[in-house]
């Protein structure tokens, strides 16, 4: 049984995306830049954003960080948003989620340029993917993809099973699986799937989003499958310094008696999505917004 080693094709790829934008910068004096806003101090948000902006400035990116208060109106956020549609510094902007209550996500989102839209969030670019045109495709599941054939695995032909059908993960992974560049035949699983073993025995690859642990269990893979969890889950643990640890949806354990392979949590998908977000920051720059 082979662990996907999230963090090693990370590493790689970021590795990549350091000579591209340094080739970009010497050739058309142009750096990638990458705008992140965090409205609020949620702590898990707090730290994804912190994470984001070292690694666009480990990869040679500009990265202006726009901290604001949980009381930022919706409407001084749409403004910030315009000026970050207009400003030629800045390739790509990243709305970190969950906004405050009271501010619209969808507002704030469709108000994002889709030539910037580095997260690919917007209905344009999520439009865009489906119908096959060149787009900014969404980092976690553009990650996933990359995950599954860093495992070793041909997809092409291959019997995919996604369970969660959100906007950001489920859906966006089962459209990408069955795209005739990667030609996978995809059941797309959910809480109103009566049974989702009888999908999962039969697949070559089982990629999991549904935000519960102990989703997937070893007993519902056929053997040799590939299995993406991209679920992360935080457990109580009181020998650990923080009162918790993280797991997937895959029951790690029985899963990977059964598994051709497997992705850790952490260090599988988490990962690779902001080294998703660094490569669409970079391609947005070389198509010169
Ligand atoms: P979400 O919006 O809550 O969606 C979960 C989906 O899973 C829903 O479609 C739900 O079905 C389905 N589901 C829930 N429980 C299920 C069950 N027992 N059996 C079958 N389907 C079930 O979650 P999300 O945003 O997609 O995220 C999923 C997980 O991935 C979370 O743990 C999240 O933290 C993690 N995540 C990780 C990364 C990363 O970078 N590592 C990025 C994004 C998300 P219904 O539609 O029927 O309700």
């Amino acid at each position: 049984m082979n662990i996907i080693d999230g963090k090693l094709l990370a590493a790689n790829l970021r590795a990549e995306i350091a000579e591209g934008v340094a080739a970009l910068k010497a050739e058309k004096g142009v750096q990638p830049g990458l705008a992140v806003i965090l409205v609020g101090d949620n702590p898990a948000s707090v730290s994804y954003v912190t994470a984001k902006e070292k690694a666009c400035t480990e990869a040679g990116m500009y990265s202006r960080e726009i901290r604001l208060p949980a009381e930022t109106t919706e409407a001084e956020l749409l403004k910030l948003v315009s000026e970050l549609n207009a400003d030629s510094a800045i390739h790509g902007i990243l709305i970190q989620l969950p906004l405050p209550k009271h501010i619209s996500e969808k507002a704030v989102i469709n108000a994002i340029a889709p030539e910037k839209d580095v997260d690919g969030f917007t209905p344009v670019n999520v439009g865009r993917m489906l119908i096959g045109e060149d787009c900014f495709l969404p980092c976690t599941p553009h990650g996933i993809i990359k995950l599954i054939e860093f495992s070793g695995m041909d997809i092409k032909g291959k019997s995919a099973v996604v369970i969660g059908r959100s906007n950001i993960v489920g859906k966006p992974v089962a459209v990408l699986l069955s795209r005739k560049k990667t030609n996978a035949t995809v059941t797309l699983c959910h809480t109103g799937t009566p049974d989702i073993a009888k999908f999962t025995r039969e697949a070559d690859i089982v990629v999991v989003a549904a935000g519960r642990p102990g989703t997937l269990t070893g007993d519902m893979l056929k053997p040799g499958a590939v299995v993406i969890d991209v679920g992360v889950n935080r457990i109580s643990d009181a020998s650990k310094p923080k009162g918790f640890r993280l797991v997937g949806d895959a029951d790690f354990e029985s899963c990977s008696q059964v598994a051709g392979a497997i992705t850790p949590v952490p260090g599988g998908v988490g990962p690779m999505t902001i080294t998703m977000l660094l490569w669409n920051t970079l391609e947005s720059a070389k198509r010169g917004v």
